[in-house]
Formats: structure tokens, sequence, C-alpha cells
């Protein structure tokens, strides 16, 4: 599996196989040419993930991708979401894989750094999320920005299934490593 080893895709993996929607590497993975610079996509009527290898630069990239796609598909899993004619719906899941796929935490830590600037994480999120819907829709940048506005509050604070945003990958171990326990008190209720 692409990225295995990775504990944001590991965690994603199991969470996917907890909530009844075990991946399949054949059967759930496509590799294939992108046009643009497009990096991967989810397909929700095939429930498949594509990989774009000709824009995929190496294996750290290909783990944020892989990551991003999981919690479209986590997301697809867990509840009915209306990928094609409820734009909010698809403002609520990129604003989620923005959040927690580490796209906007490695620039993150830069400015924190550096600049101290609290605010940036939010603001990043917000950018990804309207670019990721253009990527997608033919809608104008207005109506992409309004509806990630409208859903912004409840889906930026909605951690499923890492229960707090993973910064780096030791957050996102610690995030698995919560997740396994929290499945195991489950057993054993
Ligand atoms: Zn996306």
């Amino acid at each position: 599996m692409a990225g295995a080893r990775d504990p944001y895709v590991k965690l994603l993996l199991d969470a996917m196989e907890h909530s009844g929607c075990a991946v399949n590497r054949e059967r759930h993975f496509s590799c294939e040419d992108c046009s643009g610079n497009v990096s991967g996509g989810f397909d929700a009527s095939a429930s498949q993930i594509v990989l774009c290898q000709n824009n995929i630069r190496n294996q750290a990239h290909m783990s944020r991708v892989v990551t991003h796609e999981l919690i479209h598909a986590f997301d697809h899993c867990r509840a009915h979401v209306d990928w094609f004619t409820n734009v909010r719906h698809l403002a609520c899941s990129e604003v989620r894989a923005a959040n927690l796929s580490g796209d906007c935490s490695l620039v993150n830590e830069i400015f924190r750094l550096h600049f101290g600037l609290k605010q940036h994480h939010q603001t990043c999120v917000r950018d990804r999320a309207i670019l990721s819907i253009l990527a997608v829709r033919n809608i104008s940048k207005e109506v992409a920005r309004k509806a990630v506005d409208e859903v912004f509050e409840s889906c930026f604070n909605d951690h499923e299934p890492f229960g707090r945003i993973p910064h780096n990958k030791t957050y996102a171990r610690y995030a698995h490593r919560d997740f396994q326990n929290r499945d195991r008190y489950y057993s054993n209720i």
C-alpha cells in the first residue's frame, strides 16, 4: 500500500476498516497520468482514489496525497455525502482534508517558528479548500468561498478520526495510538 508506514495513512486505513469500509489496494487505488498539476483525486462513484503518478514528486508527497484522499474516502464511508449536487458537502470534506492531512501543517510550522502567526493554519485550510473545490467544480471563486465559509466552523472542528489536528507525524502517531485504544475499549464492553 502506498505510504502504508505513514502514521496518517495507517490511522485512516484502520478507521476505514473500523467503519466497515476496508480499503483494498487493487480495487480502491488507481495510478494514472493526470492533466495539469493535479496530484490526486477521489472518485466517489467508483469509491476509488486516483494517484497521479506523473505529478507526485516523492514518497513524502505520495503519503500526503494518499492521506488527503483517504479523508474524502472516510467521509464518503461514514456519511452520505452528496458530492455532486451539494457544494457544501464537498466544501466540508475539503476543509477536513486540508486541516487533517498535513497539507497546511508543514508551512504552518515554519510560519509559527518564524512569525508566530496562529491564524496561518486556518487561513491555509480555507484557501486550500477553495482551490480544491475549484479544481473539480465549474463554479466561481465567490460561490466556492461562500460554501467554505458556511461550513468552516463545524467542519474545521471535526477532527475525526484523528481526535486532534495532527500537525506532524508525532501527533499523528499519538492519534493512531489513541484510536487503537479507543477501539480496544469498545471491544471490551
Ligand atoms: Zn480534496
